[in-house]
Order: structure tokens, then sequence, then C-alpha cells
């Protein structure tokens, strides 16, 4: 791997120190930060604004880390895109590009694989390869506007990956994506994902972010958590709850829980009356997802009914529930799919080869 310094990954400030010490005024960073934050631009010459000596002197001590369009996917139903990227070592991840009536809206991965393994998730089969730097999560959004040259209002870090397992990385990609100099996607249009890590939760707390936090809880209580996600072992239920409570009083902002409805796992009657009691009086509303099939599994989805009465049942408690709209439902749009279904063609490939 390049010994190369990760350009896209500072921030202005950075950029204006770094190159300073070149020799370079205030305004040439700025006139950089801009081709590499808002245009994501992928290399040195498509900077036309400088030098053709400055260019090559920039390319000799700095990478541009970008993603490469590897594979493209577009739902007929609903015009989603689904993006396999490779990164300058080769590695892949997957994003999902989707439009609602607010805009544009895309789904980011902040690891290659992930460690988490929860047992419906196919990005974590293969474990966690590595993580992916700032520039890395940026220039997914790059790639994905240029390619399409839609303007992105949202993000959501639900790719692959757990982003709190690679926290320094995923909050200086907050800073910049969010940054007036950069792309301005406001905070309040980003919402963060996570398993539940807690020591992470009370970390991002303290930083008061506007940003909306999802957390996958997935069930009511330790014995069916533990028995899908093994982070649970670490941070039960009530350990979570406590930090997603004490995240919404510090911040008033409403935690958003993903609830994947597994038949027969955790949609039963018993199970909505149990999340009820847990979540009620609490800043948060439940997003019921009907479960993915990932072939490596056997968790199979919950009926249109039963997830009907799950809801009604979170009613009564004042939870409010909302199931949500499955996107890209004829190109795998769930995340961690399309890596794998590549990696077994690249093994095919090279078994016949
Ligand atoms: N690691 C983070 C973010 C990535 S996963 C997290 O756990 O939140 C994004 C969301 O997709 C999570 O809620 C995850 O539990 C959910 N998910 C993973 N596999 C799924 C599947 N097969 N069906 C439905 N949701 C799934």
């Amino acid at each position: 791997m390049s010994e190369k310094r990760d350009i896209k990954s500072y921030n202005l400030i950075e950029l204006q120190q770094t190159l300073a010490q070149m020799g370079l005024p205030k305004f040439r960073a700025a006139q950089i930060y801009k081709w590499l934050q808002v245009q994501g631009v992928t290399s040195f010459d498509e900077m036309t604004n400088l030098s053709k000596d400055l260019r090559k002197s920039l390319s000799e001590i700095f990478l541009i880390r970008s993603a490469k369009i590897e594979r493209k996917l577009v739902s007929d139903i609903d015009d989603t895109v689904k993006y396999l990227f490779s990164l300058c070592d080769g590695e892949t991840v997957e994003s999902v590009l989707m439009k609602y009536k607010y805009g544009y809206s895309i789904c980011v991965s902040t690891q290659v694989g992930c460690k988490m393994g929860c047992k419906f998730c196919a990005s974590t089969l293969n474990g966690c390869v590595r993580n992916l730097t700032a520039s890395e999560i940026l220039s997914q959004i790059h790639a994905a506007a240029n390619d399409t040259g839609v303007r992105i209002s949202h993000v959501v870090l639900m790719g692959m990956g757990e982003p709190l397992d690679n926290y320094e990385n995923v909050m200086r990609f907050l800073e910049l994506v969010s940054d007036d100099n950069g792309l301005n996607i406001s905070a309040r249009n980003i919402s963060l994902s996570t398993c539940g890590i807690v020591p992470k939760i009370k970390e991002l707390e303290q930083k008061r972010l506007q940003i909306t936090l999802s957390v996958s809880l997935h069930a009511p209580n330790d014995a069916i958590r533990s028995a899908i996600m093994p982070v649970n072992h670490k941070w039960n239920v009530d350990t979570l709850l406590a930090a997603c409570r004490s995240y919404a009083a510090t911040t008033s902002r409403r935690i958003s829980f993903e609830y994947a409805m597994i038949a027969g796992v955790n949609d039963s009657d018993a199970c909505a009356k149990e999340l009820g009691q847990k979540l009620k009086g609490m800043l948060a509303h439940v997003n019921l997802i009907p479960v993915n099939n990932v072939k490596e599994n056997s968790f199979h989805k919950s009926g249109k009914s039963r997830i009907e009465a799950f809801t009604e049942i979170l009613k009564t408690y004042g939870v409010n529930a909302t199931v949500r709209r499955t996107l890209g439902a004829d190109i795998n749009a769930s995340c961690g799919q399309l890596r794998r279904s590549a990696a077994e063609v690249g093994a095919d490939k090279e078994v016949s080869s």
C-alpha cells in the first residue's frame, strides 16, 4: 500500500497547515479542499486551476482515496441504485442510493466487512477486513453523486460495517461531510446506525451532535437478543436502553430503533408487549423491517398481518412504530450481499482459469 498521505481526510485547517509547509497560500488550500470535498475529483490532474507543476508535486506526496464503480444495479421498481465500489487496495464495499420525496439519500459503508457477528446479516459472514478512512466513506457519496448527477441531501451510515467500531474515522467523516466548505450535508440529515457499542454511544452523547442515532435492537430481551446478536453478551438490553435514554436526554434527539421482524424469532405478541413496556415514555421511534433473506442463514420475514399486529400492540404503549418501505427489492439492496456475490463470481473465475 502507498505511503502517500490521505489528503481527502484532512479538514480545511489541517490542509492549510500542511500546504503552508510547502509554501502554498491559504487560498490554494481552499481551492484544493473544494476540488476534493465538493467536486469529489479522483486525481490532481482534474484540478484545472492549479499549475501542472503543482499538480505533479501534490501527487508525489498525497493520495486521493476514491471509490471506483465495479458494479451498478438499478432497480426497475423504484430507481434505487446499488453500487459495488472498489477502493485503492482492491477491497470492495457497497452503497445504496435511494430516492425519497424529500430528496436523495445514500446508505454508505464504514468498514470492509464487519466483526459484530449478527446472525441475520450478510456483511459479517467473513469478519472485518479493515476500517474505511474518512475519505473512503466520503468517496462513496462523491462517486454516486458524480455518476448520477443528483444532489444527495441525506446520508445513513447503515451499510457494511459497525460505525462505532471505527469511531475516529467516522467522526472525521461526519465533520467533513457536514462542513459548509464541503458537501454541507446537515447533521440533521445524517443517521448513524449501531448494533449497540455502549461506551461509544456515551462518547458520542458528549459530542451533542444533531445526527439521528439508530440502534439495532431487534429483540426485547437478552435471551432473544443474545441468540441473534453476539454484542448483547457484552452490553445487554437494559444497559443499552439506559445508554439510549441518556443519549436522548442529553441531545434532545429521538432515538430510532431498528427491529428486523424475523418469523418465529422476535415477532410474537409477547415480544411486542415486552418491547412496549421497555420503550414506554422514551423519546424514540421504532422502525420495523421485514428481515431480508440472506441465503447463508435460515431467517424468514414475518408476514404482513403479524407486523401489523406487532405495530398495534406497540401503539397501546404509546410507542411510535412504522414499517420500513422496502426499496430496491429486485436488486438485493440490503447491504453485504452484492460484495459476497461478487466475491463468489471472483472465486469461480479463479477456479476455472
Ligand atoms: N452495524 C450497524 C450498521 C450496519 S447494518 C448496525 O448494526 O446498526 C444496518 C441495519 O441493517 C442494522 O439495523 C442491521 O441490523 C440491519 N440488517 C442487517 N442484516 C439484515 C437483514 N438480513 N435484514 C434486515 N435488516 C438487516
